[in-house]
């Protein structure tokens, strides 16, 4: 039966293990036997490799008293406590320190803690040696529900608890872990677990759901091995093995995983997977991408120096710094400040470019920079803008002596004055934290500082030269533009439609009668108008605020006509006649000789302001605007005249807006 074997990336030795086994295998190269060498515990949790060291002479012990004074002693990647390295400096031996500095880390962290909580094994040595490191109060939680006991138990604690974990604790049970603790304004959370850790846990993961089986190879002691081997099962059928000879028979399988612990060495996992195929020699069908060695190997030598640019996969998030994993042996750390400012807060699986600001490699280790870069790449961009005259955008960040300071792509743009708006008595100040289009017009790299030099005028001139194209190209009269009220004067109003401005006269801002444009806009306000008249020769452009469906006299027309009889509210008393309320900016008048049909010598003798009185049309003159009513025409030469209860005084228009033009004829309306 054919089967395909799938290896995860990453596999075999991690940084850690593979610096202390390079270091103790260097002394082995050199050895007169002079020295009896030790190892404090297994240099890696695999007894292939233990037994081989113990077949060159390595002795294994972790007891001080076998020691021999002057010997050499190789502290493993877990490190150990304080009190065992100040024991095995008593005891006059020379330390080969090979703890990983990933571990070196934690115990620095610890050992400035008041209150530490450590998530991990109480039995592994890496556990051992951290609490070894702890100068005060320490608590080891193995899963979450012991974490919320602790956090019970301790509630009265209100000195800052630092919660870390073993770097090889499962990656989704720490982050779990640490969204729990958010509630506790006291409690630092460090992600410490190791980022190849994490990426041979989650390569796991990923493969285990793809495939039938999955052979896990490490020692059975190796906290980490395990951990893959758990994570393994839950997807799919697992086999933990530490030797070649181990391997499970695999043919009811067709996709097969495989993957190694960090204290795995390559040759063993290369004996696996040749002891797989071979058992199995026919038909078999290999990923080529994911089983490539030369690949694998090219990528853990791969180093990277002060100055670089890099790329990499962020694969944990802490409160103070982001991890990223560069594909080399150095881990990538950027300060999580640094993203303060992004749209989108980072997360693990992000790919992110950043600059290589220090590359430190005894601690395995790559200080990175992600403003460093942005500002690089926008320093680019702006270069390419000036030569091909690009637009860019900025955002006004102060006012300065003689212009402003813009921000193009992270960089700091200098605008003068003279360049920053299309007014040259703009107040600076108004523009900050405004963003505008900029050009670039100089950039200027030969003295010490790079000088850079923006014009937003020059990009605002050109938008208002070609809307003002536009709009004398496409204007006509009745055609309509949403405008802003760019000022107000006391004859009507200027409308910026789009680069030119017209003017609404106060007469074509309403079918109604105000005293000034304020009454109806305001600076700044966006009314739709529609052309009135266009001068294209004087460049001037007559705008109409008022709508013509509100048009009182065609509402007059289209609900009376002449002989209607109709209530009408008394707006005015005058010597010849009272003004009246016909609809809405429509006034009619009653002549005196209307009034009644006997002789009135006096209006206020039959009406007052606020009467509601019966009426009748007798003429509507629609060119002339006027409409004139009567109440005679509706008595009999007997009948007096029936004046209803005076309206609410408070409903009554009030009769100043009354035109000026009033006659004996009727009321002239403003058009
Ligand atoms: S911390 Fe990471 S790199 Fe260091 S020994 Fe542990 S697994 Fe390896």
């Amino acid at each position: 039966m054919s089967f395909e074997v799938i290896k995860t990336q990453n596999i075999g030795f991690c940084f850690g293990v593979n610096r202390a086994v390079n270091a103790l295998n260097e002394v082995l190269k050199n050895d007169d036997g002079s020295k009896k060498i030790y190892t404090f515990g297994q240099i890696v949790h695999n007894n292939i490799i233990t037994d081989e060291l113990e077949k060159k002479g390595v002795i294994n012990t972790e007891n001080i008293e076998d020691i021999e004074p002057g010997s050499i002693v190789f502290i493993r990647a877990h490190g150990i406590p304080r009190s065992v390295y100040e024991a095995l400096v008593n005891k006059n031996v020379e330390i080969f320190d090979e703890t990983c500095p990933k571990v070196k880390k934690i115990h620095n962290i610890v050992s400035n803690a008041e209150n530490v909580i450590i998530a991990g094994n109480i039995k592994h040595p890496e556990v051992i040696g951290i609490i070894g490191n702890t100068k005060n109060k320490k608590f080891i939680v193995k899963d979450i529900d012991e974490l919320k006991k602790i956090m019970h138990n301790i509630s009265g604690i209100d000195s800052e608890i630092v919660f870390l974990a073993q770097t090889t604790f499962n990656a989704s049970e720490f982050n779990e872990m640490a969204k729990y603790l958010e509630q506790f304004n006291n409690v630092r959370v460090v992600n410490t677990i190791c980022s190849s850790t994490y990426e041979r846990q989650k390569d796991v993961e990923d493969l285990a759901k793809r495939v039938d089986a999955f052979v896990i190879v490490g020692g059975k002691n190796s906290s980490n091995t395990q951990k893959l081997y758990e994570i393994a099962s839950l997807y799919c059928k697992a086999f933990h093995i530490e030797s070649p000879n181990e391997l499970p028979n695999l043919v009811n399988y067709k996709k097969i995983g495989l993957s190694a612990g960090a204290s795995t060495h390559s040759s063993t996992i290369e004996e696996v997977f040749n002891n797989m195929i071979s058992e199995n020699s026919e038909n078999i069908s290999l990923e080529e991408e994911e089983i490539d060695f030369a690949k694998a190997i090219e990528a853990s030598m791969k180093i990277i120096r002060n100055g670089e640019r890099v790329k990499g996969i962020i694969t944990a998030v802490n409160g103070s710094e982001i991890q990223v994993d560069l594909g080399v042996k150095h881990s990538g750390f950027i300060p999580s400040d640094e993203f303060s400012n992004e749209e989108n807060p980072p997360k693990v699986g992000d790919e992110v470019e950043a600059f290589v600001v220090r590359v430190n490699d005894v601690e395995g280790t790559a200080q990175l920079s992600k403003s460093k870069i942005d500002s690089i790449k926008g320093l680019e961009k702006i270069v390419a803008a000036k030569d091909s005259g690009d637009t860019l955008k900025c955002k006004v960040i102060e006012a300065v002596k003689g212009g402003i300071v813009v921000l193009v792509n992270k960089v700091r743009v200098f605008v003068p004055a003279s360049l920053a708006s299309l007014r040259r008595d703009t107040d600076l100040n108004t523009l900050v934290n405004k963003e505008f289009p900029i050009r670039i017009i100089e950039v200027d790299e030969s003295g010490r500082r790079m000088r850079i030099i923006g014009s937003i005028r020059a990009v605002l001139k050109e938008e208002l030269d070609s809307a003002q194209k536009q709009i004398w190209e496409n204007i006509e009269i009745g055609k309509r533009y949403k405008g802003v009220v760019k000022s107000i004067v006391k004859f009507g109003v200027f409308v910026d439609i789009g680069g030119v401005d017209g003017l609404v006269h106060i007469t074509d801002l309403t079918w109604g009668r105000i005293k000034s444009p304020e009454e109806l806009v305001k600076v700044g306000d966006v009314i739709e108008v529609e052309v009135k008249a266009i001068d294209a020769e004087k460049r001037k452009i007559s705008l109409v605020y008022k709508k013509s469906e509100d048009n009182p006299w065609e509402i007059l027309k289209a609900k009376y006509k002449v002989d209607d009889v109709l209530d009408v509210t008394v707006l005015k008393i005058m010597p010849y006649g009272a003004f009246v309320s016909v609809v809405d900016n429509v006034d009619g008048l009653i002549h005196i000789s209307q009034l009644s049909n006997h002789r009135v010598e006096n209006v206020s003798e039959v009406l007052k302001v606020g009467d509601v009185v019966k009426a009748q049309i007798i003429e509507i003159n629609y060119e002339e605007k006027r409409v004139s009513l009567s109440i005679r025409a509706l008595l009999s030469e007997e009948e007096p005249l029936i004046v209803e209860a005076t309206a609410d005084a408070d409903a009554v228009p009030s009769v100043e807006g009354l035109a000026n033009e009033e006659s004996a004829d009727g009321v002239q309306i403003a058009e």
